[in-house]
C-alpha cells in the first residue's frame, strides 16, 4: 500500500462511518493516545526486569498510531506523498 493509497483509504473509510468520525480536539487526542500505546508496548517488548511482558502489539500500535496521523493529515487536505518527497529533497540538499 502507497502513501496515497493510506490516505484515500483513510479518508473512505471514514466518510463510510461519518458519524463516528471526531472532532479536531479529539482526532489529536487520539494520536497522542496512540502514540502512548506504541511507548507501552515498546517498554513491554523491550525491558527488563518487573516490567518487561509478553504482550507484543507493537507492529498493531504502529498502525492504529500511523491511522491517527493520516486522519489528521486528511483533514487538513495534506498530501503526504508530496510532503515526504520535499522532505527527501530536502534532506538530500542538507547532506550534500
Ligand atoms: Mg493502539
Amino acid at each position: 500500500m502507497t502513501i496515497e493509497e493510506l490516505q484515500k483509504w483513510v479518508n473512505d473509510d471514514w466518510k463510510k462511518n461519518s458519524k463516528l468520525k471526531p472532532d479536531l480536539q479529539a482526532q489529536l487526542l487520539f494520536a497522542i493516545e496512540e502514540f502512548g500505546e506504541v511507548a507501552e508496548a515498546i517498554r513491554k517488548k523491550t525491558m527488563s526486569g518487573d516490567y518487561k511482558q509478553d504482550d507484543d502489539k507493537l507492529g498493531s500500535e504502529f498502525a492504529d498510531f500511523l491511522v491517527t496521523l493520516v486522519t489528521l493529515a486528511n483533514t487538513f487536505d495534506i498530501n503526504l506523498t508530496k510532503e515526504m518527497e520535499g522532505f527527501q529533497t530536502k534532506l538530500a540538499a542538507r547532506r550534500a
